[in-house]
């Protein structure tokens, strides 16, 4: 205890002397007499000037750079949203006659922690089905952090669909189709949405504002549209060709679900299963009739809780419409999906009722479809 004393005493004792130390009067005015008035601020000795072949343009504007270091440790942001400190720079860079570009200050990439946005189960499987799960994910890219939203926010309705992947990862084994899952939150981009649909990245979702995607520039959007949506989508239109060119016509299966309830409107919805369409009604109609004829309690409804269009979708007009393969859209009611028992059972009900309406449609032996539409 006793040295302990002691050795507090020496620390405190030199600390005291080493903070109160200002040298000889003498030496500290023959320094100042050595150096040029820019130097006296203290940043920058002759000797370190010369040796680190410092730029005399450097040296003279260290009173300035000092005080742009001191704003910014005053004005501390996070990695990727520096929002102030970017405002900060520009201003500073204009005031020194430099031409500045405004918007790109956040910029956007996946890093390498960062998943890829599509995931493909059953590859090598040739099924007549090709499954796809745009909502299935709820990743946000490292730049991005949290979107700015509580955690909490991200296992809502609003970032991604709720038992919607486990529900095609299980059709997936049964109809032998291969999946292709989105893997992030469609809180980050929408990938059931063009890019020119404002709420392709929504400001506010089901009365939650999204902090992170307020007042994005053309640029910025794109940034997002370019690293997640567009990968995603090639990949699924690369698998399209390739079954095309094999002389294989994919049904095209887009898994989603819904919420019952709205929290900013209270909205209830009582329809179980929704099979959604826009100009090619037949597989949709035609699994409509083999669910009300296999499951009769199921509140089933055609282009329920929405319906499909141009603005609020992608994957149906992009790859079901304009290259005439059958398709449906279906969702489900994410309170019956919630858990494993849920999945399962509906997976086996969009299996039977799915497999029933390609074999009623093929009765022919082959698909009449007519030519692609093309989008509007
Ligand atoms: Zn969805």
């Amino acid at each position: 205890m006793r040295s302990m004393d002691t050795g507090d005493d020496a620390i405190g004792t030199a600390a005291a002397a080493a903070y109160n130390y200002s040298g000889p009067v003498s030496d500290r005015e023959g320094t100042r007499a050595r150096v040029s008035p820019h130097m006296q601020a203290g940043l920058f000795s002759e000797t370190k000037a010369q040796v680190m072949n410092i730029l005399p343009e450097i040296v003279e504007a260290q009173q300035e750079l000092q005080s742009m270091r001191r704003w910014m440790d005053a004005h501390p942001e996070l990695g990727f949203q520096k929002k102030e400190t970017g405002e900060f720079i520009a201003k500073t860079l204009a005031g020194w006659g430099i031409e500045v570009h405004r918007g790109l200050q956040s910029g956007f990439d996946l890093t390498n922690i960062d998943p890829s946005p599509n995931e493909i189960v059953g590859t090598e499987q040739r099924g007549p089905f090709l499954l796809i799960c745009e909502h299935a994910g709820k990743a946000i890219p490292a730049f991005l952090s949290d979107l700015g939203i509580e955690h909490s926010e991200m296992e809502r309705h609003i970032a991604y669909d709720i038992g919607a992947e486990a529900v095609a990862r299980n059709l997936s084994g049964v109809l032998k189709a291969p999946l292709h899952i989105q893997r992030y939150s469609r809180l980050v981009i929408d990938c059931n949405r063009p890019f020119e649909a404002i709420d392709s990245i929504p400001e506010v979702s089901d009365g939650t504002t999204i902090p992170m995607n307020a007042g994005l520039s053309d640029f910025e959007r794109r940034l997002r549209y370019e690293k997640i949506h567009e990968p995603y989508h090639l990949s699924i239109a690369a698998a399209l060709d390739r079954l095309l060119d094999d002389n294989l016509r994919p049904i095209l299966l887009a898994i989603h679900s819904f919420t019952p309830v709205l929290r900013h409107t209270g909205a209830q919805r009582k329809c179980e299963l929704g099979l959604l369409f826009n100009r090619d009604d037949r597989f949709a109609n035609t699994m409509f009739a083999e669910v009300r004829a296999k499951y009769p309690d199921i509140q089933v409804a055609l282009n329920e809780p929405y319906t499909v269009d141009d603005l609020s979708d992608y994957a149906i007009p992009v790859h079901g419409e304009q290259r005439g393969l059958p398709h449906v859209l279906i969702e489900i009611r994410n309170d019956l999906i919630s858990d494993e028992v849920g999945q399962s059972r509906w997976a086996e009900i969009i299996a039977s009722t799915t497999q029933a309406a390609a074999n009623r449609l093929c009765q022919g032996g082959s698909w009449s479809w007519p030519e692609p539409f093309h989008s509007i």
